[in-house]
């Protein structure tokens, strides 16, 4: 029956703007929204909480299982994200956690755990699901599907600016030389490598506004306007 649901697949590296640009989109339409990526920083949490080491497939996948994640909204409309009942919102934005999560999110049974976590997003009356293979491998039936990408180079300077204004004291050169090595891990791994579905509209915000890159993605959802 939930494939009747109409899903919009937001895929692109980090930094593209997916989460910004999939929340907007999710709120125009009057869809829910699933953040796939914070699934995987969620169990990366989980694991560094309970000390498992990253070269530990097996605990990670049995923390996988074990990990309780729920996504809950404060009355001022912001998203929270519960790690086994613990408000972890913050720390799974650190760029520390979101290394960690790629690492973890190689291992194929871990992606496999997550699946159908995934897919009971999918509820009416439709679903913007954010991440890196939603429209190949957890939707690959979606009907819409938007690939984002944008230079590395502005990628770069994005989250430059994102955590300047949070205090953090970076450079763009690191952060470049940290985009990179991301992208090139979930571009290599063998179990659902960072690629476009073949049926996906590619829309290259770099140099965009957000306004008229969250257009663009709805136009494909509305072909007519
Ligand atoms: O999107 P976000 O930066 O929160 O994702 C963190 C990491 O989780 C990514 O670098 C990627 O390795 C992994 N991920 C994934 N598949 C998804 C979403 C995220 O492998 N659908």
């Amino acid at each position: 029956m939930t494939e009747t649901v109409p899903v919009l697949t937001i895929d692109g590296p980090s930094g593209a703007g997916k989460g910004t640009v999939s929340r907007l989109a999710a709120t125009r339409l009057g869809w829910h929204y699933l953040d796939s990526g914070a699934l995987y920083r969620a169990v990366g949490v989980a694991a560094s909480w309970a000390d498992i080491d990253l070269s530990d497939a097996s605990a990670l996948v049995r923390c996988t299982f074990d990990t309780v994640i729920d996504f809950a909204e404060t009355a001022s409309g912001d998203l929270r994200v519960l790690v086994n009942g613990v408000d972890a919102t913050d720390e799974l934005r650190l760029e520390t956690t979101g290394a960690v999560a790629s690492a973890i999110a190689a291992i194929p049974e871990v992606r496999a755990a997550l699946k159908e976590r995934q897919r009971a997003f999918r509820r009416p009356p439709g679903l913007v699901a954010d991440g890196r293979d939603m429209g190949t491998v957890i939707f690959p039936d979606a009907p819409y599907k938007v690939f984002l990408t944008a230079s590395a180079e502005e990628r770069a300077e994005r989250r430059y600016k994102q955590l300047k204004e949070k205090g953090v004291s970076v450079t763009i050169d690191g952060l470049l030389r940290e985009i990179l090595a991301r992208d090139a891990r979930d571009a290599q791994r063998p179990v659902a490598p960072l690629k476009p579905a073949e049926d996906a509209v590619l829309v290259d915000t770099t140099g965009l506004g957000i306004e008229e890159v969250v257009a663009r993605v709805l136009a494909v959802v509305k072909p007519q306007g």
